[in-house]
């Protein structure tokens, strides 16, 4: 069955320059990327993004964590690929939560580390499940930004808003 996985890059592969590395391991799924795009930093998304972690001993430390705090680069790169078992072969690719008991060759397992606070500062997010993803893809993606129909959707008007074009 084809399926859709959001995979983030935190802001330490962002800021380590490993989006290159992290792509190509990821292209051995031979999945097809169908949502991509440079996520600013949003407080209230990465607290809903990490709603089941609330009461954690680390709760704060890992939205700080997404946030960027202390990072070079305070953004994330959110990518929505799609296929055959998606969430259990980009699961496979990503490695372990803690990067000590991830498979050496694994992106977690080759650019992760444990901080001296005991975070787990791992590179990537992937999401576990197909629930789990269809909640993260919606919330970090609109409908129009992803390539695919992977979910209902309605009709939508927005009330006028300030924006921005090129001048
Ligand atoms: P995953 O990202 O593998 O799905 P979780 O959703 O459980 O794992 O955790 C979210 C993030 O919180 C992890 O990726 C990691 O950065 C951090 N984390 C999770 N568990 C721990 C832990 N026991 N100690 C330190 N950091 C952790």
């Amino acid at each position: 069955m084809k399926e859709p996985v959001l995979v983030l890059i935190k802001p330490d592969g962002i800021s380590k320059g490993l989006t290159g590395p992290i792509f190509t391991k990821f292209s051995q799924a031979e999945l097809e990327i169908i949502g991509i795009k440079i996520a600013q930093s949003r407080r209230d998304v990465i607290e809903e993004h990490y709603s089941h972690l609330r009461g954690q001993p680390f709760f704060d430390e890992v939205i700080e964590y997404l946030m960027g705090t202390g990072y070079k680069q305070k953004k994330l790169m959110a990518v929505v690929y799609f296929g055959v078992d998606a969430i259990k072969k980009c699961r496979a690719i990503a490695g372990a939560t803690n990067p000590e008991e991830a498979r050496p060759n694994s992106i977690r397992g080759s650019f992760g580390r444990i901080k001296t606070d005991g975070l787990f500062e791992n590179v990537v997010h992937v999401s576990s499940n197909k629930s789990e993803a269809k909640r993260e893809i919606r919330l970090w993606f609109s409908p129009d930004e992803i390539t695919r129909p992977i979910y209902p959707t309605k009709p939508a008007t927005k009330p006028p808003m300030q924006t921005k074009e090129w001048k």
